[in-house]
């Protein structure tokens, strides 16, 4: 992950730490590991991915630097939008692909959703599915968990919606 990123991240509060000890020497030392807030692709544990930075996809809204969280919170839901459109998007409940569109039946409408706690991520799920998400990552902890790289979509043409 970019630097600036995961520092950005760590000022909003939505890094996680876990210790590891070291065996180099004779005294075992604890080192911190930083575990990034992580977008969840679909249900399982290795959809994970980490999330996008704003300036490299050279998204057309705030920069980074300017960003509060509900920025970022925006800019991510540009970038599920174009991943929806690629079809790269499940529900991290059911594991059924979403789509966007017009007049979606009941059954396939969905929310975004943010999840703040051991495990900090954003992730799509239907509305149907909701219910069962808070058991479905009860005890899913970050250092458990090895996002895969970043999708790399285009926003400079998303975010003026040609
Ligand atoms: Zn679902």
């Amino acid at each position: 992950m970019e630097p600036d990123l995961l520092e950005w991240f760590a000022t909003e509060g939505l890094v996680r730490y876990s210790a590891s000890a070291s065996e180099n020497s004779d005294e075992s030392e604890a080192i911190e590991v930083a575990h990034p807030p992580l977008v969840a692709l679909g249900p399982r544990d290795d959809d994970f991915v980490l999330p996008p930075h704003p300036d490299t996809l050279r998204y057309a809204g705030k920069r980074l630097h300017e960003m509060r969280l509900q920025d970022y919170n925006e800019f991510l839901f540009r970038w599920f939008e174009v991943a929806l459109r690629a079809g790269d998007v499940r529900c991290a409940n059911c594991g059924r692909v979403l789509r966007d569109e017009p007049d979606l039946p009941p059954t396939d409408t969905w929310d975004a959703i943010f999840v703040e706690k051991d495990l900090v991520a954003w992730m799509l799920v239907h509305f149907d599915c909701k219910r069962w998400l808070a058991k479905k990552l009860t005890g899913v902890q970050p250092f458990d968990l090895t996002p895969r790289k970043t999708p790399c979509y285009s926003l400079s043409t998303s975010a003026t919606r040609h």
